[in-house]
C-alpha cells in the first residue's frame, strides 16, 4: 500500500495491456483524509488529487496550491447546480457532469468566467437507482446536447454496481466512449484499476490504497 506501490502497479498494468507507460493518470483521491496524510503524498511529487465535495475541497486545497505549485484537482463527486461556480473556479477537470440542467448551467458559467475545465460525462452503466449519472441509452443524446453548449468534453467516467464484476463496465464505458469519439475513460479505483487500465482506463481514480482507510466522521 502507499503511492509508490499503486504508481509500480499501474506501471506493470500498462505494460501488460500494451500501453504507453505514463498513459494512465493517477488521481489521488483525497476526501476524508487527514491533512497529514495528504500532505505527507505532496511531499513526495505527486500532484493530482480527487475530491469529491466542492466545500470540502475548497477548504483544504488554496492553502495547500500556496505551499505546492502544479497542483491539479478533479470533482469526482456530485455537483449542484449552486456549487458550479466554485467549481469551475476551483477544479481542473469535473468528472461528474450528469444531467441537463447542470450542462446548461455550466455552459453559461464558462461564458462569464471565461473558462471551462475538461469535463467528464459520469454514465450510471448500472442503471442503479441511487446512483448519478446519465442511462446508457441517454449517453449520445447527453453529449451531443454537450457538444452543442460547446462545452469542452474529455471523456466518460462510471462508478461500477459494488457487487458486480467491474470489467463488463468497465468494457462498456469504453464502448460508448470510442463511439462518440471521446479519449478519455475515467474509471477503476482502489480494488479494481488494474482490471480498468487493461480496458482503456486514461484516469484512475484511488483512494484508501494510497491514504489508508477512510477515517469516517
Ligand atoms: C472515494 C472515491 C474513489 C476512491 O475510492 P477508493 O476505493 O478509496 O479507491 C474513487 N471514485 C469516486 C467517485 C469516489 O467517490
Amino acid at each position: 500500500m502507499g503511492l509508490h506501490d499503486i504508481t509500480d502497479r499501474i506501471a506493470k498494468a500498462e505494460a501488460e495491456a500494451g500501453r504507453a507507460p505514463g498513459s494512465v493518470k493517477l488521481i489521488a483521491v483525497s476526501k476524508v483524509q487527514p491533512n497529514a496524510r495528504v500532505e505527507a503524498v505532496l511531499e513526495t511529487g505527486h500532484r493530482v488529487y480527487g475530491e469529491n465535495r466542492v466545500q470540502e475541497a475548497a477548504g483544504k486545497w488554496p492553502e495547500f496550491r500556496t505551499r505546492f505549485d502544479g497542483i491539479e484537482l478533479h470533482l469526482i463527486g456530485p455537483l449542484q447546480t449552486n456549487k458550479a461556480r466554485q467549481a469551475l473556479e476551483l477544479f481542473n477537470a469535473i468528472h461528474t457532469l450528469d444531467r441537463p440542467k447542470l450542462a446548461q448551467t455550466l455552459a453559461r458559467l464558462a461564458q462569464e468566467v471565461g473558462q471551462c475545465p475538461p469535463l467528464f460525462v459520469q454514465v450510471n452503466t448500472g442503471e442503479e437507482d441511487q446512483k448519478a449519472g446519465v442511462l446508457p441509452g441517454q449517453v449520445d443524446a447527453f453529449v451531443g446536447e454537450c457538444r452543442a453548449l460547446d462545452l469542452p468534453l474529455a471523456g466518460l467516467m462510471c462508478i461500477p454496481p459494488v457487487d458486480e464484476e467491474p470489467s463488463l463496465h468497465f468494457a462498456l464505458l469504453a464502448k460508448m466512449a470510442e463511439r462518440n469519439g471521446l479519449v478519455s475513460l475515467s474509471m477503476g479505483m482502489s480494488g479494481d484499476f488494474e482490471r480498468a487500465i487493461a480496458l482503456g482506463a486514461t484516469h484512475v481514480r484511488v483512494g484508501s490504497a494510497i491514504f489508508g482507510e477512510r477515517v469516517k466522521g
